[in-house]
């Protein structure tokens, strides 16, 4: 595989390579019922390429994200990871490249309340077999990268939602994943946490050379992405490259 590292927003953006795609998925589709949720969609994803979907509610962004990620198996079509056909695995050994390979940021963060942001962002490790010592380590070391060191102690509901998300967000990056999936994750933050937060999940994913697949509803968030795919009726409806954005320039938007 071809790199090109290059001066950008972000200090330093490792040019994708879309020759050699890390992910991509050949002609899927997937019912609900009567419902056609995809009805046919072929997408390449490079390695630490940042991806934003958009498209109208019920166009199939989640269902697309979910087949990507091997959370679903879709009725027609393949999904490659890496060279390894996902749609053909059992379901153990869908659950272990989740786990591995792939990180996930929701709206709502889905942080599990009994647990402080360190045990949190750890958990992930701790379940591929990483001791709680050198797990929580990890933890403290993502979360420090995320402004988070001096609440590493702290539990989810002892945090605002912005706080909440960038925690999500350091557990999604802890096990070092080759793609990081974020479905709609600033939808529950008011506007300005939105974009902060939204900011510094690409930022970090370029950063961390994994690729990110992002669904949002806002232009401005997917504008931090370098690529954007809109979908409707379960179709690819659009696909094109973006501007790298200046650091700091929201009036750049
Ligand atoms: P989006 O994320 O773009 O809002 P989804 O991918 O969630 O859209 O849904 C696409 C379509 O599939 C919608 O019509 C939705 O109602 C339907 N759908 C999604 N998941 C399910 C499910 N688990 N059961 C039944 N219908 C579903
Ligand atoms: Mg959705």
């Amino acid at each position: 595989m071809e790199w090109t590292v290059k001066p950008g927003w972000n200090g330093v953006m490792i040019e994708p390579d879309a020759s050699t795609p890390l992910l991509h998925t050949q002609g899927i589709t997937k019912n609900f019922g009567q419902v056609q949720a995809l009805a046919g969609v072929s997408v390449r994803i490079a390695r630490g390429e940042t991806l934003a979907i958009m498209g109208p509610s019920g166009s199939g962004k989640s269902t697309l994200l979910h087949c990507l990620s091997g959370v679903l198996v879709p009725d027609q079509g393949t999904v490659t990871f890496d060279g390894q056909p996902v749609s053909s695995l059992r379901d153990r050994e869908r659950s272990h490249l989740r786990l591995t390979r792939f990180g996930f940021v929701f709206q709502d963060g889905q942080l599990i309340p009994e647990l402080s942001a360190r045990e949190n962002v750890g958990l992930p490790l701790m379940l591929t077999g990483t001791s709680r010592s050198r797990a929580l380590g990890t933890a403290d070391g993502m979360l420090e990268r995320l402004g988070l060191a001096d609440l590493r102690h702290r539990r989810p509901g002892d945090m605002s939602g912005g706080q909440a998300q960038r925690t999500a967000i350091a557990r999604a990056l802890a096990a070092q994943p080759d793609v990081v999936f974020a479905d709609e994750p600033s939808g529950a933050l008011d506007q300005a946490t939105g974009h902060e937060t939204m900011q510094l999940l690409t930022t970090t994913v370029a950063m961390s050379g994994a690729s990110l697949v992002l669904v949002t509803h806002d232009l401005n968030v997917a504008r931090w992405c370098s690529r954007l795919i809109e979908i409707r009726d379960g179709l690819v409806h659009s696909d094109r490259r973006l501007e790298p954005l200046a650091a700091g320039t929201e009036a750049a938007r």
